[in-house]
């Protein structure tokens, strides 16, 4: 298994803490593209924060490749997250000052991987469609190719998984069809595991599994037709 989840619980502190996992154990095999779905409100974007690392949980366990990742010193996470883990957030988060090459090269240039980093980035642009892009900034481009260097930039240092948070919601239907049918087709093709949180039900036909929470606690796995 890439991902195993143990009775996962994240309350925010707070004048009334508020409980958002309540307990979520699951498992993710390595070349899986799942779905976290369910209503506003049920913990969809705290489950993915906590697996990405981006937020500490309150307890459980989660192990990913073998590495008990909530016991890593912060430093620890850090370099975890670089080196093995990519993210897309439905606000793109490109820097704005940079080209798309310089935006999907960053990554690689933190690791020192100067020349072969951009080599890789102007690949990965080609990959997901948008040769001739490259030295475009993001006020020159679409959201739905906002989206795609985002793309492109999370698969730069070769994540063991690709988290989504959802990377279709800013987005109108053609490009966040074009956006869907990357991420199978990066499943696919290069089997790479992506997690990715929706609202949108007919997402189901891209993932291979689907995660439904309510109100903090998984209420069913659904596997793909
Ligand atoms: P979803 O992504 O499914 O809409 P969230 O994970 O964002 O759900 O939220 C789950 C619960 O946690 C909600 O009650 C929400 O109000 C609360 N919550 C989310 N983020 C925070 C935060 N940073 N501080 C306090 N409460 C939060």
């Amino acid at each position: 298994m890439i991902i195993t989840v143990d009775d996962l619980k994240k309350t925010y502190a707070g004048r009334v803490p508020t409980p958002a996992l309540r307990g979520v154990s699951f498992e993710v095999a390595s070349g899986e593209f799942i779905a976290v779905m369910g209503r506003s409100g049920s913990g969809k974007s705290t489950l993915l924060h906590q697996l990405g690392l981006l937020d500490v949980p309150t307890s459980g366990r989660v192990v990913i490749d073998g590495i008990d990742v909530l016991a890593l010193t912060e430093s620890g996470k850090a370099r975890f997250r670089l080196h093995s883990l990519g993210y897309v957030f439905q606000e793109y988060a490109l820097i704005t000052e940079l080209t798309a090459l310089e935006n999907v090269s960053l990554p690689a240039r933190t690791l020192g991987a100067g020349r072969a980093g951009r080599e890789r980035a102007a690949e990965l642009l080609d990959l997901v469609g948008l040769q001739g892009r490259h030295d475009h900034y993001p006020s020159e481009m679409s959201g739905g190719e906002q989206q795609r260097v985002a793309v492109a930039r999370a698969l730069i240092n070769r994540p063991k998984i690709v988290f989504a948070d959802e990377p279709t919601a800013n987005l109108d239907s053609a490009s966040a069809k074009m956006v869907l049918e990357l991420f199978r087709r990066l499943n696919r093709d290069l089997g790479q595991t992506i997690v990715m949180v929706t609202h949108e039900p007919d997402d189901r036909q891209y993932v291979n599994r689907v995660i439904w929470l309510k109100d903090g606690l998984i209420e069913r796995i659904e596997a793909a037709a």
